[in-house]
């Protein structure tokens, strides 16, 4: 039996956000184990941690880099053959350091289809690894780097039964259920803070549009912006097929799931690498694939209406935002967020950071899509690499600008380096500026929360995280709901609520009609 453990955003080995987030990692392995028939179970690392289940023959597990101290306890309880995968592996180190056998570097379904193809379906490690791309040893050597193409995606069916193993929290019938439909993102800009400008002047890739050109960089800059490592782990943007995400989603909705996520790093990236003669490698040229988009989005408003299933897109890059994109959103997705990276607000600032937008796409994106009827949600990163003074007031500038605009949320995340992209060797410096960014978004949402007092919303109960405290989710989206009521409710359960109380920047209370 092999235990697939879900460590993703898991931290120390106790989840303190994204409670209500099933991402799509782990069931894309069972989907795979499913394939080679053979048994397994997933478990959230909080779970196994807690109750340290016995029984099983081989670990796979699926982390970042912020999960490490939670792995490290998991690991150390687990005798057999482990396997360690997701973004944690971009530092290549951490596979011998954590006791793993072998790490799954980047893009997995092909390692993983070739080793159980050679024997670990039967719970050992193979002893000839050869040919097997994107494997890391515990010495820190990584095998042949390899992307899949949007055709290898085909081959790969996320497991849909695998949903029922997310029981506690969070629980598949109130959680938001990721679902991939592209993979990756299209900007192969290069950061410049650190770069020598005088070669740049001569190679030009990140000005031009040679896609191909735009692949590799005579500096050895990963691409992508500094503080992001999708491009360099993913490659170019892959789609999967309409009617498979359509049949995944069915399947999902069939089994209780009534939030659905349409997942990747950016939404509007769906279809685009069937616009270009050769890598899709530009972030804004071509403009979005609007006829994919559309027959995806036609069949998931047709599964919307049919079984009442709340449906959001994850990402859009700005500077993909059109009038004709917002008004195609909107037709499909009214009411739901939408996530807008903005990052800084200072336009040389995003310029070094490689960022393929500037704040004023940001703005405009938001404008528009808010006037489509969607709700947009803003990022934004303090500590950056490059931030003074200037950049973070701009920064502030922005976030205004963007609550004024109509952004339902403003986000703010402390700059990480991640192994694997340019800024990795930078040091997170919080000064005065950092800390103003980060109350600023404490302020801005605190405001936009005391709004939706006496507003009636459809909320979905969630799991019981504290003992005589009922929480649920509103289900388009939006704060978490302390439901105040002595009635039990059971997980999944609909009910309207009027808000009564603003709790935090990020809680509110409701009292349930009727
Ligand atoms: S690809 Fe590298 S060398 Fe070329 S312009 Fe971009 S950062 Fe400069």
């Amino acid at each position: 039996m092999f235990l697939i453990l879900d460590a993703l955003a898991a931290g120390e080995g106790k989840r303190l956000s994204s409670l209500d987030v099933i991402g799509a990692g782990p069931r894309a392995i069972a989907g795979l184990l499913e394939m080679f028939n053979v048994p397994y179970k997933i478990m959230r690392i909080e779970d196994y941690l807690r109750s340290k289940w016995r029984g099983f023959d081989v670990l796979l597990v699926s982390a970042m880099s912020m999960d490490e101290p939670a792995v490290n306890k998991a690991v150390m309880m687990f005798k057999g053959p482990k396997i360690l995968g997701g973004p944690i592996t971009s530092e290549l180190s951490v596979v011998g350091k954590l006791n793993f056998d072998l790490g799954v570097w980047g893009e997995g379904e092909l390692a993983l289809e070739m080793l159980l193809k050679k024997g670990l379906s039967s719970g050992f490690i193979p002893d000839s690894l050869e040919g097997i791309p994107n494997l890391i040893f515990p010495g820190g050597k990584l095998t042949k780097i390899s992307y899949l193409k949007s055709q290898d995606m085909r081959r790969f069916r996320p497991s849909t039964e695998a949903i029922r193993f997310y029981n506690t929290i969070p629980h598949y019938k109130s959680a938001r259920v990721y679902v991939e439909v592209v993979r990756s993102c299209s900007n192969f800009n290069r950061p410049k803070i650190g770069a020598s400008l005088d070669i740049c002047k001569v190679c030009q890739a990140c000005y031009k549009q040679d896609l191909r050109k735009r692949l590799i960089c005579p500096q050895n800059i990963p691409p992508g912006c500094g503080y992001c490592s999708i491009p360099y782990l993913y490659g170019t943007p892959k789609s999967r097929d309409v009617d498979d995400i359509l049949s995944e989603i069915r399947a999902l909705v069939r089994l209780g799931v009534r939030r659905v996520v349409l997942s990747g790093a950016d939404f509007l990236e769906y279809g685009r690498e069937y616009l270009v003669d050769g890598p899709l490698t530009h972030p804004s040229i071509p403009g979005p694939n609007i006829k994919a988009l559309k027959s995806l989005l036609e069949g998931v408003k047709s599964i919307s209406d049919e079984h009442n299933v709340f449906f959001e897109a994850e990402n859009v890059k700005p500077c993909l935002v059109d009038e004709e994109v917002a008004r195609l959103l909107g037709k499909y997705l009214r009411g739901s967020p939408i996530h807008i990276g903005v990052e800084t607000g200072d336009p040389s600032h995003a310029e070094v950071i490689g960022r393929p937008c500037r704040p004023e796409d940001s703005l405009k994106a938001i404008k528009l899509l808010k006037e489509a009827g969607l709700r947009p949600y803003a990022y934004f990163i303090h500590s950056l690499p490059g931030q003074t003074r200037s950049t973070a007031k701009n920064t502030i500038k922005v976030m205004y600008e963007a609550f004024r605009l109509g952004s339902e949320k403003i986000t703010v995340y402390k700059f990480r380096p991640l192994p694997g992209t340019a800024f990795s060797g930078y040091r997170v410096k919080v000064d005065n500026y950092s800390r103003e960014i980060a109350r600023t978004a404490i302020d801005l949402n605190k405001m936009r929360k005391r709004e939706l007092l006496g507003r009636r919303i459809a909320v979905i109960i969630a799991p019981s995280y504290r003992r005589g405290s009922i929480y649920a989710y509103p289900v388009k989206g939006g704060p978490v709901v302390r439901i105040k009521a002595r009635k039990r409710f059971r997980v999944g359960d609909i009910l309207t609520v009027r808000i009564i109380k603003v709790l935090s920047d990020r809680l509110v209370e409701g009292l349930p009609e009727n």
